[in-house]
């Protein structure tokens, strides 16, 4: 097959997963990270192929790939809560600014073009399970409006290209997704329970554990990128698994899956922390086919073998 692809935030857990994913359907992958969260060791593997490249370059400044270029897939971000309250600015740039630049390259080049959106555009839900027709409810200038935000104006350009430039575009709104390459420093709640119950630590369960998320495993997202990439369809669609669960019931479930005896302890909620979430995945079902196919119980046993060789 003679087509190419570029993903931006290739060294990260969701971009080095779809690197892989690329590769391995034939496609020349170019991997573009600025290193800021991402990490080289989730690519190093891929370097040795011919049909891997890759390029240590910032998506905020200009961006110049030579050659042909069939699709892009923009997945650079800081993606949890603690590493946007860190990088607020650059989390803000590289959705605004790096959008931008990367959808001029896309208009540019021809490019079929994807954004990595999230749940977060809707904010603390008031709808629930969150279906894509929902606005979200969103606080502009609270310590996660600087990721939402940047999200929703990624989206909005996006459309606006599709509309006015006819570009051809894909919106995926992602919902909490785990798995082998997550950080273990992140501050999420996962890479958090599973290294604290490893080490022996208490387990920081944020308010009082009531609040829900739905984990989805990572071969599952990636599933469902690569097949909205291939549809026709240019509106947002959500992927994430249904299965909702509180974040106590989660601290439990790792307690119990690593055999720790770690103790629950109970820490402030972080201001503007989602009480709810939980996809509405209707349109994916329909329009791509897919459904997430991992339970949770065996994608943490794969995630949590992936900790213990890292820590
Ligand atoms: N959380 C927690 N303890 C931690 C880290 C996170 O209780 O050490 C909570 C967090 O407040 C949130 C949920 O777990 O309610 C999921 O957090 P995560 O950072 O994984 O993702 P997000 O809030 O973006 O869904």
């Amino acid at each position: 097959m003679d087509k190419t692809i570029l993903i931006t935030g290739a060294a990260g857990f969701l971009g080095s997963h779809l690197c892989d994913k690329f590769i391995s359907e034939g496609y020349k992958v170019i991997g573009m990270d600025n290193l800021l969260t991402g990490s080289l060791t989730n690519i190093e593997h891929l370097f040795p192929l011919e049909n891997f490249k890759f390029y240590h370059h910032d998506v905020t400044k200009f961006v110049h790939v030579p050659g042909k270029l069939d699709y892009i897939l923009h997945f650079a971000s800081p993606a949890s809560p603690i590493d946007y309250l860190k990088m607020p600015i650059q989390t803000l740039k590289v959705g605004s600014l790096g959008t931008h630049n990367l959808l001029g390259l896309a208009k540019e080049k021809n490019a079929r073009f994807l954004i990595a959106s999230t749940s977060e555009i809707y904010g603390d839900p008031l709808v629930h399970p969150q279906s894509e027709e929902y606005w979200g409810n969103v606080n502009p200038i609270g310590p996660r409006g600087v990721y939402d935000e940047a999200k929703r104006f990624m989206e909005a350009i996006t459309m606006a290209y599709h509309t006015y430039h006819g570009l051809d575009t894909r919106i995926v709104r992602i919902f909490n997704t785990y798995g082998p390459r997550m950080r273990l420093d992140d501050g999420r709640a996962l890479p958090a329970f599973i290294g604290q119950a490893l080490r022996g630590e208490d387990i920081t369960v944020f308010g009082d554990g009531t609040q829900t998320r739905s984990f989805c495993y990572v071969d599952d997202q990636i599933e469902g990128i690569f097949r909205l990439l291939m549809s026709d369809y240019n509106y947002p669609v959500n992927i994430g698994n249904p299965g909702e669960i509180t974040i106590r019931e989660f601290a439990a479930e790792i307690i119990a899956l690593t055999g720790t005896s770690s103790k629950i302890i109970y820490k402030p909620l972080p201001v503007d922390d989602p009480k709810q979430r939980e996809p509405d995945i209707t349109k994916a079902k329909k329009i791509l086919g897919w459904e997430p196919k991992v339970n949770r119980a065996e994608g943490l046993k794969i995630t949590l073998e992936y900790f213990k060789k890292v820590i």
